[in-house]
């Protein structure tokens, strides 16, 4: 039976787990336009139970960042609602009762089997260039047998119990019948040793008690979703209706990475692009209006939604057309009062504004010099002299090794403050056996463009990880870039 007789509710779930997503913003929209039009409810689960990758902060920062974007949801961790609580740390006895339910019904079993024996295994399987997979040596034993074991004290998880033949038959609303072996299918851990849910667990009990309808998320879950049918049928649950969304891609077609594109909402909402434009573009990957309109409301897009429109080819993540669309807001749509509210809200606020006064009032003399000074705290990029980025004994492309190592770091570092950056930059010095300021002084003209400032670390805390990130990178794009040709070659000497 479909969920589609029940009241429309639909959820998004992601993991706190870094910045908050553009992807996240992404199938929130679809998910927040679906649920408008049928009348229903949008609910932010977070899935926290990976314990150690998930932070609060991450999580606060999804909250900011939805609302931001206007991507407004009807029940969540910090609005409450009935299906409370709506974080997954918070559910466990939930996940534990109805992993038991399950063994006791026979769709899942307990397995004691030692990381060294999976490891082992896994070992022997890539030999004989096997797929990876359990084994099933703990499903084939006696359960009085298994449970002894375990009243010993031995560490065990549950996993489903997948059947060896056949096929599991998904039914997505865009593609359709999709067919997965059964033999392809492992027995996934659904409860580890801990007691922690996997997300497929924890997924499928909280959709149920959710009173999930329609699971619409990204297609890089599709793969899972067998597992889940699976699992509602061993429940003996009412499954909701699949929709897996195409991915946002880069030009080049591979997924959306912050490599290639910036993916925090963060970067964003700190660049000046407003919520509506973010929105309307959104809307625009993989749908499209009746009328082939690009420039549409929310409401406009919610009148006319359908999940009929979104076609599969993977919508490519345009950041210049992104722009040209906000750039359209700005002249055609917003006025010249949103205007001004939204630079009050970013770079004109006053908590912005009495920041950068603490930095540059030492500096400066007379007020007409301020912005001058200061201007990298307001603008997006900045434009520094290639010279200036390699000091005396270092090469271009030392530098830009090293800047390159400083963004990868800075990509998995998720707090953002002086000390934590101060710490990063030495430790990649002395790793370098540089000074700190060979790499500190091209770290500045990267970031400003100038070769005196306010204290580095400061002033990049303020300008925040997103613009420093873009930054850093434009000043390695044009270390590495080929020297310019000198249009005008110098006359041959006769
Ligand atoms: N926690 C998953 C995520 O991070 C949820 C996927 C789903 O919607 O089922 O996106």
């Amino acid at each position: 039976m479909s969920g589609s007789q029940r009241p429309v509710r639909v959820r998004i779930a992601p993991s706190p787990t870094g910045d908050p997503h553009v992807g996240t913003a992404y199938i929130g929209l679809f998910n927040l336009a679906f649920a408008r039009k049928h009348g229903g409810k949008f609910i932010l689960r977070i899935e926290d139970t990976d314990q150690t990758r998930s932070t609060r902060k991450s999580e606060e920062m999804i909250f900011r960042s939805l609302r931001w974007a206007g991507i407004a949801y009807d029940e969540g961790p910090d609005i409450g609602g009935p299906f409370g609580p709506y974080r997954q740390s918070e559910r466990l006895p939930l996940y534990q009762k109805e992993a038991a339910e399950l063994v006791r019904r026979g769709n899942a079993y307990k397995c004691t089997c030692t990381p060294e024996r999976l490891e082992a295994l896994r070992e022997e399987q890539k030999k004989a260039k096997q797929n990876p997979g359990y084994d099933g040596r703990c499903r084939d034993r006696d359960p009085a047998e298994v449970d002894k074991e375990i009243a010993g004290g031995a560490p065990h998880v549950v996993r489903l119990k997948v059947p060896r033949e056949g096929v599991t038959v998904v039914t997505d609303l865009l593609r359709g019948r999709v067919e997965f072996e059964n033999k392809g299918i492992d027995d996934q851990v659904l409860l580890k040793t801990d007691g922690f849910p996997t997300y497929h667990l924890a997924n499928v009990v909280d959709d149920h008690h959710m009173q999930i309808t329609h699971v619409i998320r990204g297609e890089e879950w599709i793969t899972s979703t067998p597992k889940h049918v699976l699992l509602y049928a061993g429940f003996g649950w009412e499954a909701p209706e699949f929709c897996h969304l195409p991915l946002l891609r880069n030009e080049d077609k591979s997924k959306v990475s912050k490599r290639k594109n910036p993916t925090s909402l963060v970067f964003y909402e700190r660049c000046g692009i407003l919520p509506a434009a973010l929105r309307n573009y959104l809307g625009m990957m993989g749908w499209t209006m009746p009328d082939g309109r690009e420039v549409f409301t929310l409401d406009e897009m919610i009148a006319n939604f359908d999940l009929g429109r979104i076609s599969l080819g993977g919508p490519v993540f345009d950041l210049k057309k992104l722009f040209w669309l906000n750039g359209k807001y700005l002249r055609e749509v917003v006025s010249t009062e949103d205007y001004l509210a939204a630079l009050r809200q970013s770079q004109a606020s006053d908590e912005y504004l009495k920041k950068v006064i603490t930095l540059v009032k030492e500096r400066v003399d007379k007020l007409e010099d301020f912005f001058d000074y200061g201007s990298y705290f307001f603008c997006g990029s900045v434009r520094c002299d290639v010279k200036e980025l390699v000091p005396k004994g270092r090469t271009a492309d030392e530098i830009a090794g090293a800047l390159a190592e400083l963004v990868e770091r800075i990509d998995k570092q998720f707090a953002w403050n002086k000390d934590v950056l101060e710490q990063m930059g030495r430790t990649l010095a002395d790793e370098k056996g540089w000074k700190a300021k060979d790499l500190f002084a091209p770290i500045r003209v990267a970031i400003t463009a100038k070769n005196a400032t306010p204290p580095l670390f400061d002033t990049m805390e303020l300008i925040g990880k997103e613009v420093c990130r873009r930054r850093l990178r434009e000043a390695i794009a044009l270390l590495r870039a080929p020297p310019a040709k000198d249009p005008t070659p110098p006359k041959a000497a006769n």
